[in-house]
């Protein structure tokens, strides 16, 4: 995937086929100025409705062994098939942030966390997304290969394969998690961290 271009109040362009008819009444949607709104935004001329686009939230843990490793999972899906990242997926609608911490490590990892504090939140606005990313406490379970992994391996902090590291915003979060466990050790250049779009 290339370049992302912004178009219309922000949209990356990607994003921009699906957000092209009103989802109440089916009319195109025209961007514009709305009354009362800040912004010009996307509304409907026939109905009214404004169609607010904001970026979705990705709930990750890094669950961290008894020895005090990170667990990373190599990618089994795109983006980012057969690099490293840490657990995580998006939010659904009918779930807490917790909930989501829990069910997408299971899902990917096999292993029951506690996510404890939270690590940062990571912003990525070409994907549209917001991580966020929980230190997580491994509860039970063992590393098992799923359908969106093709592994599952702990990392020491002085050994994170910081070349073939999935994303912009694992690469941040998991800075940010040797930065407290190791502060003596060098972190990526966060000005040459750069990756194909994906998160
Ligand atoms: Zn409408």
């Amino acid at each position: 995937m290339g370049e992302v271009r912004f178009g219309r109040g922000g949209v990356p362009d990607w994003l921009e086929p699906m957000v092209r008819f009103c989802s109440r009444c089916g009319t195109p949607l025209e961007f514009g100025p709305i009354g009362g709104e800040d912004r010009d935004r996307l509304g409907c001329p026939a109905c009214g409705f404004v169609f607010y686009v904001n970026p979705r939230l990705v709930v990750t843990t890094l669950p961290i062994t008894e020895r005090g490793e990170v667990m990373l999972i190599r990618r089994g899906i795109e983006p980012g098939y057969d690099m490293w990242a840490q657990p995580g997926g998006f939010l659904e609608i009918d779930e807490t942030v917790r909930a989501a911490a829990i069910r997408e490590t299971l899902e990917e990892t096999g292993l029951l966390v506690e996510p404890g504090e939270i690590l940062g939140l990571y912003s990525r606005v070409p994907a549209a997304i917001v991580v966020v990313a929980f230190v997580a406490r491994i509860v039970e379970g063992e590393p098992q290969v799923t359908h969106e992994s093709l592994e599952t391996r702990p990392f020491a902090a002085d050994r994170i394969p910081w070349d073939d590291v999935a994303f912009e915003t694992s690469v941040r979060a998991l800075s940010d998690w040797v930065a407290r466990v190791r502060p003596d050790l060098p972190l990526p250049d966060p000005t040459k961290i750069h990756r194909d779009f994906g998160a």
